[in-house]
């Protein structure tokens, strides 16, 4: 392609809110075949909500939320963001953690108010011997089931509640899926979030293939993998966990309204953070290259 068409080509992305750091990106969406996406805060909106709180026996609810929120207070994690603004809103100013570590992928644990916590998913939990009690065992079936997140907490080494949170599929999502089939994409669900809610935001949007429970230095691999297989890769997302990804795709197009190392790591950054812009940009670079050939 001409220098000159390329520049025409960025500044048309630019018009459509595609911001595109090196022209010379736009040669590779020629070959695109696949398109992996990031579920949340691309596929969703990343603005999850506290559902429902599970106790197990005696505990009180609004004590396991408060402890947990007091924890996830210390976490930039979307879902840390529900639970302690939930907890906040309903319990009143939250108490800071004595320590705090974040486990990439898993959750968080620390210690708040004497109590060592864990808050995460349930196999944060199995990972330390802790088993969930028959009722939260039940309610993190029903939680999957209907496509929320169930996230466990316990303390001094015992499951004591379960917090179920979800957040919505962006209201233009379906269509950019659609939109990138008819150009002739395969689209893929990528995600470290359980299966069931995987599958349940997958069919909301049309998407078939799911990768699901993946661990934040993995998603990477899926990417690689898809390569070997032959495969030309875009990949789309948000968070700190996709940058990896997003370098080895060969197109790698960053949320605008995600985190500072998507963007750096990404190609492309699509500003508005919306899932249509990832279309028009294949569609804007196929037409620049097709004008000048
Ligand atoms: P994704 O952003 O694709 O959901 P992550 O790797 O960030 O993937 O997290 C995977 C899962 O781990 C989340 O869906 C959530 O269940 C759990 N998780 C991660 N961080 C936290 C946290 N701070 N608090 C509670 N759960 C968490
Ligand atoms: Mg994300």
């Amino acid at each position: 392609a001409t220098p000159t068409a390329l520049m025409v080509g960025t500044g048309r992305g630019a018009q459509l809110g595609i911001l595109i750091k090196v022209p010379e990106v736009l040669e590779t969406t020629r070959a695109v075949d696949t398109v992996v996406l990031d579920k949340t805060g691309t596929v969703t909106t990343g603005r999850m909500e506290l559902l429902a709180v599970r106790t197990a026996g005696a505990v009180d609810a609004d004590r396991a939320l408060r402890l947990a929120g007091a924890l996830e207070h210390a976490s930039e994690h979307p879902v840390a963001r529900a639970v302690a603004s939930a907890a906040a809103e309903r319990t009143g100013p939250l108490p800071a953690p004595e320590d705090f570590a974040n486990v990439p992928g898993l959750g968080v644990r620390g210690t708040v108010e004497g109590h060592a916590l864990l808050v995460g998913r349930p196999r944060l939990l199995e990972q330390q011997g802790i088993d969930l009690p028959a009722a939260l065992a039940e309610a993190r079936a029903a939680a999957e089931a209907g496509g929320r997140t169930a996230i466990a907490v316990a303390w001094d080494g015992e499951a004591r509640a379960l917090l179920e949170v979800a957040d919505a599929v962006k209201d233009t999502s379906a269509e950019a899926v659609r939109r990138l089939r008819a150009l002739g994409l395969t689209p893929l669900l990528l995600t470290g979030d359980n299966r069931a809610v995987a599958e349940a935001v997958a069919a909301e949007v049309g998407i078939e293939e799911v990768v699901a429970e993946v661990m934040p230095e993995d998603k990477v691999d899926v990417v690689r993998r898809l390569q070997e297989e032959g495969r030309t890769v875009a990949m789309v997302g948000d968070g700190v966990n996709d940058a990896a990804a997003l370098a080895q795709a060969d197109l790698g197009l960053a949320m605008g309204t995600g985190t500072d190392a998507a963007i750096e790591a990404g190609d492309l950054t699509l500003v508005r953070g919306d899932l249509t812009a990832a279309a028009d940009a294949i569609r804007l670079a196929r037409r620049t290259l097709a004008t000048i050939r």
